[in-house]
């Protein structure tokens, strides 16, 4: 048996201004067959999934090619054209095959395609033909489309936010797919989009609403005959017609089964509505009550700054507060090449002043001038073995600056944009986040692995920014109306939101 395994996996912000080029994609990584061992086995990534399987179940596993980049803006058609032509060609000159598995993220969004993810699980099916089970994995994040459903055998989204789980559930996907290829299954898929969308604030799953959400999809999985089911938080800052939650259950051959699970889940969560509106502290506000906390380190998560979704990762939004306040003792990153560059011509040692952040657009603040000493230098890269968001192990800052202010904040400046999903991120350039009062990470949940272990508390802040919490602030203009809680007395009928089952 002989499975190829390939994929595309973009988080898009639509509202991004910088373009996900070819370029963009080959800095962040285009993965070819054994590199893509070499990059993923070990990792807790989706690929590394997919590649376990050949183990686990004494099938072939194919990797031919995986490409992915950071959450930036919408992908270019050249990109879109260019890396999807190479999946499809390497997908028929080494076919045929008895599977396939996608490791999409399942928010992409190209210039000539709203739906990526759909458009590519099409062309992938049209390349195999209807007879080959197509297994795809996808991120929680997913803004799941019709067709990405029709046009895969069975889909599998990650279970947990921040994600620890994208091995697993491509492992789960795996499955199914060789199940199904010896005939011992016949998976029926039936997907339920109710007019919902869950804030990004609410959406860490150790706690309610998601707590919930997650506790219901098991229960689901329980029930007789059920092979997998799922809910995908989806995606805000991809203006599309999918944006929002959606609601997944595949079953052993039977439709109205998995219709009627999904439909189960879906009016769960949509009951739980309420607890899902973003309802968070201002930078002002949350600083201070990080300050007159008595034990630190208290975590700022700066929600408008979210590098995982895409932001500019240079807000100095928290940081201008806490200057306006006379608030001291900040530890944070920030995304300045320029800033990088004049402090290691000055030297460790030096005592240098300059406009540090804010340079990428207004949304995330003004440039911040500050005087300080080059403590570090150091190259950015580090590595974690342990479950980061997302399961990757290897990550590269570029040239790397701590900055001592004269008032006493830290702030680490980075030549690449990286989030705060690791402490190795710190520890590498010689930093403890432990013994700082206040730390501002740049997120909503992903960075939650890493510094709740260490967080006296944890605020989620309204920052501005392309990932803010404040959705009103975008102008939608391809998203689906009525939509909760844009539209705070739309209604959810299940009838009027077709499923979708792909034929037995
Ligand atoms: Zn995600």
């Amino acid at each position: 048996m002989r499975l190829a395994t390939l994929g595309l996996s973009h988080e898009t912000n639509t509202f991004s201004r910088v373009p996900a080029d070819y370029e963009q994609f080959a800095r962040g990584g285009i993965a070819r067959g054994d590199e893509i061992v070499r990059e993923y086995r070990d990792s807790n990534a989706t690929m590394a999934g997919f590649l376990e399987a050949a183990d686990r179940f004494g099938v072939v596993v194919v990797p031919l090619l995986m490409a992915r980049t950071g959450p930036i803006g919408t992908i270019t058609r050249d990109a879109f054209d260019r890396i999807v032509g190479e999946m499809l060609q390497l997908l028929t000159e080494q076919g045929p095959w008895d599977g396939v598995l996608l490791a999409q993220h399942g928010a992409a969004v190209s210039e000539a395609y709203p739906d990526a993810d759909g458009e590519i699980a099409a062309r992938v099916r049209a390349l195999v033909g209807p007879d080959v089970p197509v297994g795809m994995a996808i991120d929680m994040h997913a803004n799941i489309s019709p067709r990405m459903i029709e046009q895969t055998t069975v889909t599998v989204v990650y279970r947990t936010n921040p994600h620890l789980d994208p091995r697993e559930r491509a492992l789960e996907c795996a499955e199914l797919v060789v199940r199904t290829i010896e005939g011992a299954i016949r998976p029926i898929q039936a997907l339920e989009t109710p007019p919902l969308v869950i804030n990004i604030v609410k959406q860490f799953t150790g706690e309610e609403p998601m707590l919930g959400v997650v506790r219901d999809v098991e229960a689901a999985i329980g029930r007789p005959g059920m092979l997998s089911a799922s809910a995908a938080e989806g995606y805000p800052y991809a203006d599309v017609a999918e944006m929002g939650m959606a609601f997944l259950a595949v079953h052993d051959g039977d439709a109205g089964a998995a219709r009627d699970a999904a439909r189960w889940l879906a009016r769960r969560a949509w009951e739980r509505r309420a607890q899902m509106v973003g309802d968070i502290p201002s930078p002002e506000e949350a600083l201070r009550r990080a300050a007159a906390a008595t034990r630190g380190p208290v975590v700022l998560m700066d929600v408008g700054d979210n590098i995982g979704g895409g932001s500019s990762a240079d807000s100095t939004v928290i940081l201008e507060a806490a200057r306006r306040l006379g608030i001291r003792g900040l530890l944070q990153t920030l995304y300045d090449p320029e800033a990088v560059r004049a402090c290691v011509a000055a030297g460790v040692g030096a005592v240098v002043t300059l406009a540090v952040g804010g340079k990428t657009d207004e949304m995330h603040g003004r440039p911040v001038v500050v005087s300080g000493r080059v403590r570090t230098i150091s190259d950015g890269q580090f590595e974690d073995p342990t479950p980061t968001h997302g399961g990757f192990r290897y990550f590269d800052g570029g040239t790397t600056v701590v900055l001592e202010t004269t008032d006493e904040h830290t702030l680490v400046l980075e030549s690449r944009r990286v989030g705060n999903t690791s402490l190795e991120q710190m520890y590498s350039a010689g930093v403890r986040p432990e013994r700082k009062r206040i730390v501002v990470a740049k997120g909503v949940v992903s960075p939650r692995a890493a510094y709740a272990p260490i967080a006296t508390e944890i605020i989620l802040v309204n920052t501005p920014g392309v990932t803010t919490a404040d959705l009103s602030f975008f102008n939608y203009r391809r998203r689906r109306r009525p939509l909760y809680p844009f539209e705070a007395d739309a209604t959810y009928d299940p009838a009027s939101y077709t499923t979708y089952t792909r034929k037995p």
